[in-house]
């Protein structure tokens, strides 16, 4: 087992791309978590320069943007990519015979945990390690990331090597190096998921204000 502890301490000063070398050293087989964020296209810029082709995977809850499912089809031509598209075991027909119509409208909770929290699961199973792209700032609920951690409840490592970055790093950082980015980002969605749940955000909101808007829940469940 590592001393994530320690290694976190050791790291967190540390440029995350020399996180990810470092983490690519440890012997153990990585997948990137990929929500088509700029954050997580900016790591996978990164990863292309140290182990091709990238394992990654993504989410599709059948709901999400169509500027998504177009932004993916770019990714794969422009990084070399292993993208593994995981979905529900539920159809979205399916969902609604057994939960009712619409039911991010009924229970968000729910839907989440059928849409991303299980299939997540199936998207992690037999790797050493996950590496996600999400950051401090973006909520109270992420103020405490550390650089890397042990997942108990998937039984392995999760490394979120930009933590620490700010929106501002990391949108100058995609702008210089000209890396991918979702257009949706261009839309005043700074944060997205599925279109029925996300809304651009208004000048001054928080970063995932758009998110669940008018329920309880500031998560979809996979970062818990
Ligand atoms: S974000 Fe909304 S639509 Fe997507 S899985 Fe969660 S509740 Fe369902």
């Amino acid at each position: 087992m590592l001393d994530v502890e320690t290694l976190a301490k050791k790291w967190e000063n540390s440029d995350p791309f020399v996180i990810l070398q470092n983490a690519a050293n440890l012997g153990l087989n990585w997948t990137l978590a990929m929500s088509f964020s700029r954050e997580d296209t900016v790591i996978l810029h990164w990863l292309s320069q140290i182990w091709q082709p990238v394992d990654a995977f993504w989410l599709d809850t059948n709901l999400l943007f169509p500027e998504t499912y177009a932004f993916q089809d770019k990714l794969r031509v422009q990084y070399p990519v292993n993208l593994r598209r995981i979905q529900p075991s539920f159809s979205l027909k399916e969902q609604a015979q057994h939960y009712g119509q619409e039911l991010w409208k009924q229970d968000p909770h729910q839907c989440c945990h059928l849409r991303k929290v299980e299939p997540l699961f199936e998207a992690l199973k037999g790797y050493g390690g996950w590496i996600t792209g999400i950051r401090r700032e973006q909520s109270p609920t992420r103020a405490h990331t550390p650089i890397i951690e042990w997942d108990n409840r998937h039984e392995l490592y999760k490394l979120n090597p930009l933590a620490r970055w700010s929106t501002e790093e990391v949108q100058n950082y995609a702008e210089e190096n000209h890396v991918l980015v979702n257009p949706l980002h261009g839309k005043g969605y700074p944060s997205f998921g599925c279109y029925p749940c996300t809304r651009p955000v208004k000048p001054g909101e928080s970063i995932r204000a758009g998110r669940w808007e008018g329920w309880d829940k500031f998560e979809c469940g996979i970062h818990q």
